[in-house]
């Protein structure tokens, strides 16, 4: 599998780690994009918010659910942004689920 979160998950690349439980990891995105940038992955691979249904549903609900632990971790006190880039359109470039969450100043009032 050339997926480079999945090997993230499995420490063939190294990364600057937030936060980990038993199905989630998140770590400092490469390139950021504002002064904090973490992106939040689940360990399993699903290629992209599109590939969601009932029967997996339950890693979103865990993603959400840790997302404020996450940004308490990556030390944002004063708000932050969550995206997730899905499909050609909205240039997703990491076939492997994920959740940028952007922080640590104002950001554009534009998400585009
Ligand atoms: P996308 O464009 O798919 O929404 O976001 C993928 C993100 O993954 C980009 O922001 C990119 O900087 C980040 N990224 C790509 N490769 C690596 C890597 O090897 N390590 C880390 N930490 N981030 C990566
Ligand atoms: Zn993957």
């Amino acid at each position: 599998m050339d997926c480079i979160f999945c090997m993230i998950v499995d420490g063939k690349i190294p990364s600057s780690k937030v936060y980990e439980d038993e199905s989630i990891l998140a770590f400092k995105d490469i390139n950021p994009q504002a002064p904090i940038h973490v992106v939040v992955i689940p360990k399993e691979h699903i290629a992209s918010l599109d590939e969601i249904n009932a029967s997996n549903s339950d890693i979103a609900a865990k993603i959400f659910a840790a997302i404020p632990e996450i940004a308490k971790k990556a030390e944002i006190t004063n708000g932050y942004r969550v995206i997730s880039n899905c499909g050609p359109d909205a240039c997703q470039s990491v076939k492997h689920l994920h959740f940028h969450i952007l922080g640590g100043a104002q950001l554009s009032e534009r998400m585009t």
